[in-house]
Order: C-alpha cells, then sequence, then structure tokens
C-alpha cells in the first residue's frame, strides 16, 4: 500500500507541476511504464470533432506505431469501448479485435482518461454503505474496485461488473465529452497478469491527469486570448511590443537584422460610412487574413490599432522589407475584397523602418515607421515609403 501510495502522489504532484498539457502527458506514460513495469504502454487522443481516437505517445513499441495510428470510434474495436462506457476495459487472447490485432494487444488493459469531475457512484445511487470502498470517495467509483457490494461478486472481473452495471444509472450520467482518450498498458509480450488493483489505480491516475490536461488546455487558451486580438484573430498591440523589445535586444546583442512595418486602410472611415460598421469589420478580418496570408509563419503580426496593423520582420533589412511590403500592398490592390457579388475597392499605406538605418530603440524604430506611414498618407496613400 505504501507504494501505492506514493505512486498517487508522485503522479499527481508531477502532473500538476507542470501547465503544459504534452509535458503532463508525457509524465503520465513515463510514470505508469517505470512504476507499474508493463512490457508496453500507449496514449490514444478523441481527434476530429470526437470521431477517431489517434495515436500519440508509447513505450515499449515500434517506434511511430502507435503516432501513426488512427481508429474511428464507429469501429467495434475493444480499443473504443472505454470511451463509450467510461470504464476500462481488459483485451484478452480470445477476443481481439482489428485494432487490437494491428498493435499486437492480446494481454492488455485500456483506461478511459476521464477529464471532468465524476459524481460519485454513492452521490448518484443515494447509498449508504460506509463498508463499500467507494463510500465517501471522489475518486473511486464501484465499477473500478473489484470488493464493492454493489458488484455483487466480491471476486468480480471488471468485464462482469461492466455487465451488471449496465442498468446503473451512473451510466445514464456518462457521456464523451468527459472522455480525452484511452490510455493502454499492455503485457502481450510477457504475458504477465495485470491484476485488479493495478487497474483501480491506474483509473484513478488516468482521471486525476484528465483533469490536469483539461485544466490545462483552458490555461493554454487564456494565455492565448490574451495576447489576440478578438475580432481579427491576430496579435495584439501589447504582445507586439513585447516581442519588439526582446528583438531589439537581440538585434543589439548579435547584430541581427530587424525591420518594422505599419499599415492603416486607406479611407476606411468610407467604407464604414457606405457599407456600415459590419462590412468594416468584415473587410479588417479579410485585411488581416491577407496580410497573414503572405507572410511567413515566423513573422509577428498584429492589429495594432483600430485599421492599423504592425508586422515585426525579424532577419529583414530595408531592402528586403521594402520588397516584402511592396508585395503585401500589391495582394490587397489586386484581389479586392467582395461584399454582395460587388468588389469594394481596399488599399493600405505602408511606413517602414529598419533597425541601425533609422534607430537602434523601441520608441524610435516605432516613431520611425509611423513617420514613414504618415508620409505615405501624404504622398496620396495605396504605396509604401521610408522615413
Ligand atoms: P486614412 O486613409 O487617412 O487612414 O483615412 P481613414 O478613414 O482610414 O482614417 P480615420 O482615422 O479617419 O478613420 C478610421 C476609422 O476606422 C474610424 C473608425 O470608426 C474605424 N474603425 C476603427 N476600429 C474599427 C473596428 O473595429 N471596426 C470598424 N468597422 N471600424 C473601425
Ligand atoms: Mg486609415
Ligand atoms: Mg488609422
Amino acid at each position: 500500500m505504501e507504494n501505492t501510495e506514493l505512486t498517487l502522489l508522485e503522479m499527481i504532484g508531477s502532473v500538476y507541476e507542470d501547465l503544459d498539457t504534452d509535458k503532463i502527458e508525457e509524465r503520465f506514460v513515463e510514470l505508469v511504464n517505470d512504476r507499474f513495469h508493463f512490457d508496453r504502454v500507449a496514449l490514444f487522443f478523441l481527434k476530429h470533432r470526437k470521431e477517431v481516437l489517434q495515436g500519440k505517445l508509447s513505450r515499449g513499441f515500434a517506434p511511430g506505431m502507435i503516432e501513426n495510428t488512427v481508429i474511428p470510434i464507429k469501429t467495434d474495436s475493444t480499443i473504443v469501448r472505454p470511451l463509450i462506457t467510461g470504464i476500462p476495459a481488459r483485451i484478452c487472447t480470445d477476443d481481439p479485435g482489428q485494432s487490437e490485432r494491428l498493435l499486437g494487444l492480446a494481454n492488455s488493459v485500456l483506461v478511459p482518461i476521464v477529464n471532468k469531475k465524476r459524481i460519485p457512484c454513492w452521490e448518484i445511487k443515494n447509498c449508504n454503505q460506509p463498508g463499500c470502498p467507494a463510500y465517501g470517495k471522489k475518486w473511486l467509483r464501484c465499477w473500478l474496485v473489484p470488493e464493492t457490494r454493489c458488484s455483487g461478486e466480491a471476486a468480480a472481473s471488471l468485464a462482469e461488473k461492466a455487465g451488471q452495471c449496465s442498468t446503473c444509472p451512473i451510466f445514464a450520467t456518462f457521456n464523451m465529452d468527459a472522455i480525452e482518450g484511452v490510455l493502454v498498458a499492455d503485457n502481450s509480450i510477457s504475458n504477465r497478469p495485470i491484476t485488479e488493483d493495478t487497474i483501480t489505480l491506474i483509473s484513478v491516475i488516468g482521471h486525476t491527469v484528465g483533469m490536469a490536461i483539461n485544466n490545462s488546455k483552458i490555461y493554454m487558451k487564456t494565455l492565448d486570448v490574451a495576447i489576440r486580438d478578438s475580432l481579427t484573430s491576430l496579435h495584439n498591440r501589447r504582445y507586439f511590443n513585447e516581442r519588439l523589445l526582446d528583438e531589439v535586444e537581440r538585434a543589439r546583442r548579435y547584430g541581427d537584422s530587424l525591420s518594422l512595418i505599419m499599415c492603416d486602410i486607406d479611407h476606411f472611415k468610407r467604407i464604414n460610412d457606405t457599407y456600415g460598421h459590419p462590412v468594416g469589420d468584415e473587410v479588417l478580418c479579410w485585411v488581416a487574413e491577407t496580410l497573414r496570408k503572405g507572410l511567413r509563419k515566423t513573422d509577428v503580426i498584429s492589429r495594432y490599432g483600430g485599421e492599423e496593423f504592425a508586422v515585426l520582420l525579424s532577419n529583414a533589412g530595408r531592402d528586403q522589407a521594402f520588397a516584402i511590403a511592396e508585395k503585401l500592398r500589391r495582394s490587397i490592390e489586386e484581389c479586392p475584397f467582395v461584399h454582395r457579388e460587388s468588389p469594394i475597392a481596399v488599399t493600405l499605406s505602408f511606413g517602414i523602418s529598419t533597425f541601425g538605418v533609422d534607430s537602434r530603440k523601441f520608441e524610435g524604430l516605432i516613431e520611425s515607421a509611423d513617420k514613414a506611414l504618415y508620409k505615405a498618407k501624404a504622398q496620396g496613400r495605396n504605396r509604401v515609403c521610408t522615413p
């Protein structure tokens, strides 16, 4: 028992140490593998609107084998059963399905990774049996414990219990939204038995991991929302400024080239006045998308203000930045925005500044690009200028 408690504590501690989903998953697989000495371990996640199970991580399987495996949920494989019932399933030699055969699974256990708080079984059933190992526990469920009273037989196997439990109200409260994926713990090579206690323990750990993954996803989403503009999904000004500060520092230290593009929609007020604000919003999104398509993934592009965008080009000198801005300008001019089957002429004016040419400072670079943009407006708009 001491060993069990240690495993649980270690697991819970290590998954909550990290808020990165990938790291939580890695640790989970590692720990299950190290602690329980399975021949092989694999982790599958639900993907594509929960229509398929996609392999993600593994230990002991041939390289790429799990990572390249996609199993549709609609198959009758044992591997999808925990997703539908929310309870662990065993794979035995006598009933391997197609997916199990492909992965060579003949003596394995499949544990669902549940990501939501489950209502305790004793609450749902309103049972009052303090002698039951699941009674009063937040994590345990009667179907996870070999010797629970509600299962009837003390030694009932999980398979038997699944059968007995199918009329239980706990099943009615289960739905697939609460499932993140499945852990496959396999002993098909050594054929060592997998005990019911081990299944219980991995299930409880799997639930903790599922909750941690869910928390991590919410956290990552919150972080992303904080650095993006809600209309165009481009980065926001705050993020852009932070990155520009970093890049200026890098350019100073390592002598890398760095340029800045500021651009602004020409006569945007007219578009709003003529077609209304909602169409103006659509134009903003279209411009954002066109700029995004014309730039590299590594370029930082942001909505800097209302109808003003800023682009950070690392490793680009003045000539390169000018060419990029000119390409963007043309892409907007030549591919008009279409509203109710009529084109609306949209153009942008661009200002450029370059590190070491216009300034070596954050403020200086912004000011110079702004000045260049003003010049482009003053010279008739729809053009690229340097300060
Ligand atoms: P210029 O060529 O000199 O840049 O002229 P302009 O009309 O584009 O510039 P001005 O600064 O006069 O007007 C900008 C307009 O952008 C006014 C403002 O209502 C509009 N705007 C700012 N943010 C948004 C937005 O989120 N949605 C919409 N639809 N309009 C916006
Ligand atoms: Mg404008
Ligand atoms: Mg403006």
